[in-house]
């Protein structure tokens, strides 16, 4: 993911932050932007942005910012939708009567602007069902029924027709964790359902019925298999022993169209990983006469892939910015600090 930075002070903020920690100006993210916004009040109580690109700009701040404290995303003043381009897509939020409720569903809210964030860098279609009733998008966030309700059904987390459904209880880091144990899965985080089930959603908008469905198939298999089956199949028998071969993940092996999912996910999280302090995507060529640099950000060695720490948080060359002319995904501004070297770390 792309660095932020202050409008007001240049002070590093992140994607999440409500305000500058520095200066303590105002931040809402900026969607039509995909940069973070910086505030001023104005007389009439507008918001004035004051970050350089969107000066003088007014927004107001997403109905679910102000009153429910879930979200840190502005709103165009000129917009009639109250809410965000990310929380018009929660159709079902959580019973905040209960325990904790409030909580998982900000959890659940902040992984999801994550996972916009991405999908509004990649321009893929994001319409809402109330925009596109039989295309569009939207979350449901369920909590299971109590246990002693009779022939309760527990929520599944999955992807129908555009619909999302997260159960809720994929918030709670120790009952995610015991799921994980219980599935015998290496990963399982509320961002990785997010973007596995969106994998589901753009299969049906952007392979299903094309001409790419012959690709498709040649790569990840034929989908017409019985997926019932196959889920069964897998969940009695496993991955087969070569699964790393040609899969992903074990999941990834059950299904092509689970294979897909998976796949489609896990491009997602490669693509998070490796933003810069320009809020450059994976790594550019080098520019034709620019330094080579080892992984370390170093002169040294030329960067041909991505090379990510084991924290997840990127190594940047440390003149990037002076090497890219532009970058083709995001913009932003230098950090004014170098990276530390790892060694020291
Ligand atoms: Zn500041
Ligand atoms: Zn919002
Ligand atoms: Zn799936």
């Amino acid at each position: 993911m792309k660095i932020f930075h202050c409008g007001h002070c240049e002070q590093l903020v992140f994607f999440e932050n409500t305000s500058c920690v520095n200066c303590g100006r105002l931040l809402a993210y900026l969607p039509d932007r995909t940069d973070m916004g910086t505030f001023e009040t104005d007389e009439d109580n507008t918001l004035q942005s004051i970050s350089p690109g969107t000066k003088k700009r007014a927004y107001r701040l997403c109905q679910n910012y102000t009153e429910n404290n879930v979200c840190n995303w502005a709103v165009d003043v000129d917009d009639p939708n109250p809410y965000c381009r990310s929380c018009r897509l929660t159709r079902v939020f959580p019973d905040l009567s209960q325990p904790g409720a409030r909580e998982a569903w900000a959890r659940l809210e902040t992984a999801k602007r994550r996972l916009l964030y991405s999908l509004i860098l990649l321009e893929l279609p994001l319409a809402n069902k109330t925009e596109d009733p039989d295309n569009g998008l939207a979350f449901e966030f369920l909590a299971d029924p109590p246990p002693d309700t009779p022939d309760a059904v527990p929520i599944l987390t999955g992807h129908d027709n555009g619909l999302i459904v997260i159960n809720i209880a994929e918030a709670d880091d120790a009952e995610r964790e015991k799921r994980r144990h219980l599935m015998h899965e290496g990963y399982r985080t509320i961002l990785g359902h997010f973007r596995h089930e969106i994998g589901h959603y753009y299969w049906d908008r952007l392979i299903q019925g094309t001409d790419d469905l012959v690709e498709f198939r040649r790569i990840f298999g034929d989908e017409r298999e019985d997926y019932g089956e196959a889920l069964q199949r897998h969940y009695k028998e496993g991955a087969p022993a070569n699964w790393t071969d040609s899969f992903v993940s074990t999941y990834a092996s059950s299904h092509p169209w689970e294979d897909w999912a998976e796949t489609w996910a896990h491009y997602l999280h490669i693509l998070d990983n490796p933003g810069d302090r320009r809020g450059v995507w994976p790594l550019a060529p080098p520019q034709a006469g620019g330094r080579a640099h080892d992984e370390a950000g170093y002169p040294g060695r030329r960067p041909e892939t991505p090379v990510v720490r084991r924290d997840h948080r990127p190594l940047v060359p440390v003149d990037l910015c002076a090497q890219q002319p532009e970058p083709w995904y995001g913009y932003g501004r230098c950090l004014p600090v170098h990276p530390p070297h790892p060694r020291a770390r």
